[in-house]
């Protein structure tokens, strides 16, 4: 197969860890006789400094022009200044609107070598975390009115039919390429809006037949993903509760360098990207952790390519890196050795096999 992927590298340890997860790419191409070819776009304060823009229209077509797009990460000092249409984050707001992902998915998972990083109880974690949060991104309170009159302010919370049945769709399919269980999170004892929400996604579990699907109160779910995280496979819910809930699942996994993200819309064509920012304290040092950004190219290749096996080799060689006792500065535990950016990318390459 060929697939062309948009690569941005972005500010700060940007082009550093994205470096990595080529390496990688290349090694999967190599074995699974695949050919990835990399258009580079500028966004970002790089961006900026080259064209005045975040994210010129040209650069923009690029990625709406590929397969998908491996993002690493945009911003830093030098950029806080300029005016608010013109800031790094601009560019990635105008990339998602671009591209009309409305889906944005977070897995949380405890890799077993790292499980003394989590701050919940080592009987939790034993039992395993390996769950993806599918949370609306485009519709809900943040984008309904919001006015403040005299002493009363006002945001308005709304969701139609289509805009549940999209993200639901993306929640199904999701479970479909994992192990076929769905959570639905809602607020359906007090919101209307999660009622609907609630009855469009028992509608959509009837096409669905393969994969099991759940209901649970936010309020529940929140208590649910520290008491007892095992229990979920895929979680999807509206753009708030998503947001918390993330948030609150990507803390119990440890580091924050080791987490991927997808955002998807109605194409095979997302947006991938490490949940971390541009880190600008330690860019350039080579003590990035690269594996946030090889894990959210392991995504792609599952979500956007269909490459589920290729995706399992990445995963397998991130395995073996943390087998083998080798950490990057941010993991880093007595006992184990430490080593750069560099050295890590280049052991998940050289360690991929095809099963
Ligand atoms: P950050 O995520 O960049 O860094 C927070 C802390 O985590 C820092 O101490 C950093 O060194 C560490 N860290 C982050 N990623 C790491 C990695 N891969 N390996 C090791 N350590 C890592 O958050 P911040 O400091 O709040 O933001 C820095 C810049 O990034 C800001 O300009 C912000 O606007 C931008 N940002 C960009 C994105 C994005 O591009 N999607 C997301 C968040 C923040």
């Amino acid at each position: 197969m060929t697939k062309n992927i948009a690569v941005i590298r972005g500010d700060g340890i940007g082009p550093e860890i994205v470096a990595e997860a080529l390496k990688v790419l290349d090694k999967v191409g190599e074995i699974f006789g695949h050919t990835f070819n990399y258009t580079d776009v500028d966004m970002g304060g790089c961006a900026i400094d080259k064209y005045g823009d975040p994210l010129p229209e040209s650069e923009l077509q690029k990625c709406l022009k590929s397969d998908s797009v491996l993002l690493g990460a945009v911003g830093g000092e030098k950029w806080n200044n300029v005016p608010g249409d013109k800031r790094p984050e601009k560019g990635l707001l105008r990339l998602r609107a671009g591209m009309g992902v409305y889906s944005n998915n977070r897995p949380a998972k405890i890799w077993k070598q790292l499980s003394d990083a989590s701050p919940l109880r080592k009987e939790i974690v034993e039992k395993g975390i390996d769950f993806i949060i599918v949370r609306e991104l485009i519709g809900g309170i943040y984008f309904g009115e919001h006015k403040t009159v005299d002493d009363t302010a006002t945001d308005v919370l709304s969701y139609s039919e289509s805009e549940i049945e999209r993200i639901g769709r993306i929640g199904f399919e999701t479970a479909r390429k994992r192990n076929k269980k769905l959570c639905s999170v809602e607020k359906s004892n007090v919101l209307d809006s999660s009622r609907l929400w609630k009855k469009v996604m028992h509608r959509l579990a009837e096409e669905y037949t393969d994969v099991e699907l759940s209901d649970m109160l936010v309020d529940n779910c929140a208590m649910q993903i520290v008491k007892n995280p095992a229990q979920f496979d895929v979680i999807v819910t509206e753009n708030m509760f998503g947001d918390i809930l993330s948030d609150e699942a990507s803390m119990i996994t440890g580091s924050i360098g080791m987490i991927p993200s997808s955002s998807l819309g109605a194409t095979s064509c997302g947006l991938y990207e490490p949940i971390h920012g541009s880190a600008p304290d330690i860019a350039g040092k080579n003590i990035a952790n690269p594996i946030g950004t090889i894990l959210s190219a392991a995504m792609m290749l599952r979500y956007s390519f269909d490459m589920g096996k290729e995706a399992d080799a990445i995963e397998n060689a991130v395995s073996a890196f943390l087998d083998a006792d080798l950490r990057t500065a941010d993991i880093m535990s007595e006992g184990k050795t430490q080593v750069g950016c560099s050295e890590c990318g280049e052991f998940i390459a050289k360690n991929l096999k095809r099963e």
